[in-house]
C-alpha cells in the first residue's frame, strides 16, 4: 500500500537519522534527496564548472546519472557517498541547488526513485512536502535550535562548532531565501522541535502521527 512520509527541515535537525530509523520501522525505503543535490554538486566541481552559472551547471550534469542503492549514493554507478560530504561539496551545494532547471531534473529523478520503490518511502529533504510530494501521506518538518544543530553536526564530522555553525547559517540563509522551492514547512506539515528530544522520541512521535492519520 502507498505510504509516503515527507521529512523536511534544515541541516542538523535530525532528518537523516530519524528518516532511516522510521523507514526501517515502517518497512519502507529511505531516500535522502540532499545526497542527490550533493552528487550533482560533485559532478559540477569535477567538471570545473562555475556553480553560480546555471548553463555550466546543466552542461556538467548532462547525461550523468545519480542514484541511491542500499543507502549509498552513486554518480554514474560510482560510489560517491564519502566524497559528497567533503567541505568543498558542502560549501557549493546550496548555490548549485538554487538553479530551477537543475531542481526540475532532480525532482523528476527522485519521484521515479520512489515509484521504483513501490511508492513506499520516507523521503527527506527541503522541499519534499511543498514540491516533490505535496500529496504525501504525512509531512513532518524537523527543526531545532541553531546552536544545537551545529553541535550535533560538529559531533558527526569532527570540525569546530563555531565553523560548523557559520557554514550551517549560510546554507540555511541560501536555502530559505532562494526563489525556487525555498526551505519552509508545507502549510499542512507537523513541525517538530527536536532541540530537547532524542532520536527514538522523535521516531515514536512520528509513528504515533501515522497511526492517527
Ligand atoms: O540534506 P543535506 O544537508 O545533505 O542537503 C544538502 C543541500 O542540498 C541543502 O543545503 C540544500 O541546498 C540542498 N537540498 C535541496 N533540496 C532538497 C534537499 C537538499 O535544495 N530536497
Amino acid at each position: 500500500m502507498r505510504l509516503i512520509v515527507a521529512v523536511d527541515g534544515p541541516g542538523g535537525a535530525g532528518k537523516s537519522t530519524v528518516s532511516r530509523l522510521l523507514a526501517r520501522r515502517l518497512g519502507a525505503a529511505h531516500l535522502d534527496t540532499g545526497a542527490f543535490y550533493r552528487a550533482a554538486t560533485l559532478a559540477v566541481l569535477e567538471a570545473g564548472a562555475d556553480p553560480e552559472d546555471e548553463a555550466s551547471v546543466l552542461e556538467a550534469i548532462d547525461g550523468r546519472t545519480i542514484d541511491q542503492v542500499d543507502g549509498r549514493t552513486l554518480l554514474d554507478g560510482r560510489d560517491v557517498s564519502k566524497e559528497i560530504r567533503s567541505e568543498e561539496v558542502t560549501g557549493a551545494v546550496s548555490t548549485v541547488s538554487a538553479h530551477s532547471e537543475l531542481r526540475r531534473r532532480l525532482v523528476e529523478a527522485q519521484r521515479q526513485w520512489v515509484r521504483r520503490a513501490g511508492d513506499r518511502a520516507v523521503v527527506e529533504g527541503r522541499d519534499i512536502g511543498t514540491v516533490v510530494f505535496p500529496d504525501a501521506d504525512l509531512k513532518v518538518f524537523l527543526d531545532a535550535d541553531p546552536a544545537v544543530r551545529a553541535a550535533r553536526r560538529s559531533g558527526e564530522i569532527g570540525s569546530a562548532v563555531s565553523e560548523v555553525k557559520a557554514a550551517l547559517d549560510r546554507r540555511d540563509r541560501l536555502d530559505s531565501t532562494r526563489p525556487t522551492s525555498p526551505l519552509r514547512p508545507a502549510p499542512d506539515a507537523v513541525v517538530i522541535d527536536t532541540t530537547h528530544l532524542g532520536i527514538d522520541e522523535v521516531v515514536d512521535h512520528i509513528t504515533g502521527l501515522l497511526t492517527q492519520a
